[in-house]
């Protein structure tokens, strides 16, 4: 379950190229329009008996299929943050790939961060890690963590793991997919060991090379075989 207040999107960066929400799979899977959806106040709607209809204690994955930091969307965050703050039974979960809009987006009273909110940092390349990251780190946050998603190419995220809860690594789907090296998935696993940071191997994506070999995964398996491999360093936390 996630909570889309908008929908639509458009392209900021490499991982971007084969978003389901973006370019050519736009039609079938979403729009390039960005637009409020009937879904905005879904988290503080209530039944007929007053309660809400979405229950408390979860976490609570938000603009997954948009990026909740969009300039197009500026006016409608002011009242989504507002709709975050009234549930702080919900943890609510922002993955964005636009970290460099954060600072002039957060609301008035936010000061070191809302506690019910984590913020995840998206990086794709080791380029994108050292322009993101360093802002990342220093914005307030009460919780981060980065996803790298989809792994373009090896990434060292040494010098930016100080401070963050959790990595989250996964591959790209589809029929135009880049292809995931198992190797790049161990060095990252390798780093957050040595950050002691906890570490989740999400989905192989559809090209996934291990011993020089490229192997084609159904879309269906990408995420169990991640899971056999059993890399994960969860200490009891799943993320989304
Ligand atoms: S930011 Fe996210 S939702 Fe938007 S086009 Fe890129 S991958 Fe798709």
């Amino acid at each position: 379950m996630n909570w889309e207040p908008w929908t639509g999107c458009y392209k900021i960066s490499d991982g971007c190229t084969n978003c389901y929400f973006y370019g050519p799979h736009a039609k079938r899977y979403g729009q390039n329009t960005i637009t409020k959806t009937d879904k905005f106040d879904w988290p503080i709607r209530t039944k007929a008996n007053g309660e809400y209809n979405i229950k408390g204690d979860k976490i609570l994955p938000t603009c997954f299929a948009t990026d909740f930091f969009l300039p197009e969307a500026d006016e409608w965050r002011k009242e989504a943050w507002t709709i975050i703050k009234q549930r702080q039974d919900i943890n609510f979960l922002i993955l964005t790939k636009r970290i460099d809009r954060f600072m002039e987006s957060l609301p008035s009273d936010w000061g070191e961060g809302y506690d019910n909110v984590n913020i995840g940092c998206t990086v794709e390349t080791q380029e994108l890690a050292d322009y993101r990251l360093p802002l990342f780190l220093s914005y307030p946050m009460k919780r981060k963590f980065i996803s790298c998603s989809p792994m373009l190419g090896p990434i060292d995220l040494t010098p930016y793991l100080s401070g963050v809860d959790h990595v989250t690594v996964s591959g790209e789907s589809g029929k135009e997919a880049r292809e995931l090296d198992y190797d790049w998935i161990l060095s990252i696993r390798e780093q957050c060991v040595k950050a002691s940071v906890t570490f989740w191997f999400k989905s192989t994506g559809t090209f996934f090379k291990r011993d020089d070999v490229v192997e084609k995964i159904n879309p269906f398996k990408q995420a169990s075989l991640a899971k056999e491999l059993d890399i994960n360093i969860l200490d009891g936390k799943k993320l989304f």
